[in-house]
C-alpha cells in the first residue's frame, strides 16, 4: 500500500545522505541535525496525517488516485474534482494546527498538478512526449509515497533585465549542453521549502519566457541526492535558539519549517525526466499555474497557523487575566474573521474550480490570486493583534537557561506570575509560541512567506487586472442602463 508513515519516511529520507552547508560547516546526517531535525518532523507529520486514529483526519489525508489506481496520500494526488481541491485546502488547515508550521510538502503536489496539465497541452501544440513522461514519473511517486520539492525561483540577477541580457546567463537556470540521452542544466534555484527533506525535486521555469530564450525554458525531475546538486541551507530568525540546552525559547520546539538555496552545478537531465524543453510558449503558463495552485495552498496552511496563533493569543490573555476585557475579545474576532476570510478564499477558489484538457482540476485563479493576496496583509495584522493582546513581555521575556538559573529561576517565577493558577513556566511556553510565529524562526513562513511565497502582491494584482473582467462590468452597466454606444 502506497502510504508511509512518518518514521518510515524518515528512514528513506536518512537513506539519501544528503549533504548541505549550514551555519559555515558541510554538513551529513541532516535528519538529526538540530537546525533540520524540526523540519523533519514537520513533513513526517504529512505521513501520519493518513494513518491518524481520527476517521476524518485519516480520509482528508488519503486519495484514490485514478493513475495507480490506489489509495496515495493526498500530497500527492492530481486533483479529480473541485471537491478533491476543497479537501487539500482543508487538509493544509488541518496539517497547520498539527504542526504551527510550515509543513512544507505542498510545493511538489502544486507542481505536480501543473506539469501534468501543463505537459498535456504542451505536446498537443508540439506534438512532444512530455505528458506521457511525466505521468509516468508521478505514478512512481505516488506509488512510493515521495515527496516532492517544487522548484521554481531562479536568483534573476538584475530584475530589469532578460535571463539573456544577464552579466551571468546562470542567473536564471538554463540548459548548457545539449547530449545524446538528455541536458546538462547550471544555475540556481532560490527559497526551496523542504528541499532537504525531500527524495526528489521538480524544477520549472521562473517567468514568462520568449523566442530566444529557449534554454531557460526547462522543466525535469530528479533525485535530490543527484551528483552536482548542492545545498546551502537558509538560516532563520533566532534559529541557534534550537542550538542551546534549553531548548524552550525557540516557542515550537517540536516542528519547523526549512527554505534551502539549491545549485546546480552542470548536472546531467536524463530525457524522460524532461517535462518541457525549449516550448517558451508553455514556460508562462507553467509559471501561472504553479502559482495559482501555491496560492491556493496558502487559503490553508496560513489559516492552519493563524489558528495556532489566535489559540496561544487567547491563552496568553487568559493567562494574563484580561480575557474578559470587551477590547481583548474583539481583537480576538477581528484575528478570527481575518484568519476565516483567508479560508473562505481558499475554498472558493477550489470550489470554482474546472477540468484541464489532461483531466486533473484547476482552480479557480481569480479568486486563487484574491486569496493570496490577502495573505500577503492578513498575517501581518493578525500578528500586529497577537503582539498588542500579549504585551511587552513577548520582547523582553528572560532565557529558559535564567529560568532555570539557582539565583534568577525564583526571582523570574516569583515576578512573572499572573493570573492565579497559572504556572509561570507555561506562561512563558505562550509567549515563546507567539515570539515564534510573529518574530521568531516561524515567522519566516507565518509572515515574510505570506508576502513573497507564490510571488509578491504585485504578481497578484497583475493577475487579479487581468482576470477581473473589467471591459465586462462596463458592459454589465450599459446594458443596465441602457447606453447603446460602443465606447
Ligand atoms: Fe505548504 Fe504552506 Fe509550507 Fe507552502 S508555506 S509548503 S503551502 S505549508
Ligand atoms: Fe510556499
Amino acid at each position: 500500500m502506497p502510504l508511509k508513515t512518518g518514521t518510515e519516511y524518515i528512514a528513506t529520507i536518512k537513506a539519501l545522505n544528503l549533504e548541505s552547508h549550514i551555519l559555515g560547516k558541510n554538513e551529513t546526517g541532516l535528519t538529526d541535525h538540530p537546525l533540520i531535525q524540526p523540519s523533519v518532523s514537520a513533513v513526517a507529520a504529512t505521513f501520519d496525517g493518513a494513518h491518524s486514529a481520527d476517521e476524518q483526519t485519516r480520509q482528508l489525508f488519503r486519495a484514490r488516485s485514478p493513475l495507480c489506481d490506489a489509495e496515495v496520500n493526498r500530497f500527492t494526488h492530481l486533483h479529480q474534482s473541485p471537491r478533491d481541491l476543497m479537501n487539500k485546502v482543508i487538509m493544509q488547515r488541518r496539517c497547520g494546527n498539527l504542526t504551527g508550521c510550515c509543513f512544507q510538502r505542498c510545493v511538489g503536489m502544486d507542481a505536480a498538478n501543473a506539469v501534468f496539465s501543463v505537459s498535456f497541452e504542451c505536446d498537443r501544440r508540439h506534438k512532444t512526449q512530455y505528458h506521457e513522461r511525466f505521468t509516468n514519473y508521478w505514478r512512481r511517486i505516488q506509488t512510493e509515497d515521495l515527496v516532492v520539492d517544487g522548484a521554481m525561483t531562479d536568483p534573476k540577477g538584475d530584475r530589469g533585465k532578460r535571463p539573456k541580457d544577464q552579466k551571468d546567463p546562470d542567473l536564471y537556470l538554463r540548459v548548457v549542453k545539449r547530449k545524446s540521452g538528455g541536458v546538462v542544466v547550471r544555475g540556481a534555484k532560490l527559497h526551496q521549502t523542504g528541499m532537504l527533506n525531500s527524495h526528489e525535486l521538480i524544477v520549472m521555469p521562473t517567468i514568462n519566457l520568449r523566442p530566444g530564450e529557449e534554454d531557460w525554458s526547462i522543466s525535469f525531475a530528479m533525485p535530490t541526492n543527484t551528483p552536482g546538486v548542492k545545498f546551502i541551507y537558509g538560516r532563520q530568525t533566532s534559529d541557534t535558539r534550537k542550538l542551546e540546552a534549553f531548548n524552550m525559547d525557540v516557542g515550537n520546539m517540536k516542528f519547523g519549517g526549512q527554505e534551502v538555496m539549491t545549485v546546480f552545478d552542470d548536472v546531467f537531465v536524463p530525457d524522460d525526466r524532461i517535462f518541457l524543453c525549449g516550448e517558451t510558449d508553455f514556460s508562462g503558463l507553467m509559471v501561472e499555474r504553479f502559482a495559482a495552485y501555491h496560492r491556493q495552498s496558502y487559503g490553508g496552511c496560513k489559516v492552519g497557523v493563524g489558528d495556532i496563533l489566535i489559540g496561544a493569543t487567547a491563552l496568553i490573555a487568559k493567562m494574563n487575566g484580561v480575557e474578559n476585557a470587551s477590547h481583548i475579545k474583539e481583537k480576538l474576532v477581528e484575528m478570527i474573521h481575518l484568519n476565516e476570510t483567508m479560508f473562505s478564499c481558499g475554498i472558493a477558489c477550489s470550489a470554482m474550480g474546472h477540468p484541464t484538457a489532461a483531466g486533473n482540476f484547476e482552480i479557480d485563479m481569480l479568486l486563487a490570486n484574491v486569496c493570496k493576496l490577502n495573505v500577503t496583509r492578513f498575517p501581518y495584522e493578525m500578528a500586529r493583534l497577537a503582539t498588542d493582546i500579549a504585551g511587552g513581555l513577548l520582547g523582553t521575556l528572560p532565557s529558559a537557561a535564567d529560568l532555570n538559573d539557582e539565583v534568577a529561576g525564583p526571582y523570574i517565577r516569583k515576578y512573572l506570575a499572573a493570573a492565579d493558577g497559572v504556572e509561570v513556566i507555561d506562561r512563558i511556553r505562550v509567549f515563546r509560541l507567539i515570539e515564534n510565529l510573529v518574530a521568531g524562526a516561524g515567522s519566516v513562513a507565518y509572515l515574510i512567506e505570506s508576502m513573497h511565497g507564490a510571488g509578491p502582491p504585485a504578481a497578484q494584482r497583475i493577475m487579479i487586472g487581468r482576470q477581473g473582467d473589467i471591459e465586462g462590468k462596463i458592459q454589465k452597466v450599459k446594458e443596465l442602463i441602457g447606453i447603446k454606444k460602443p465606447n
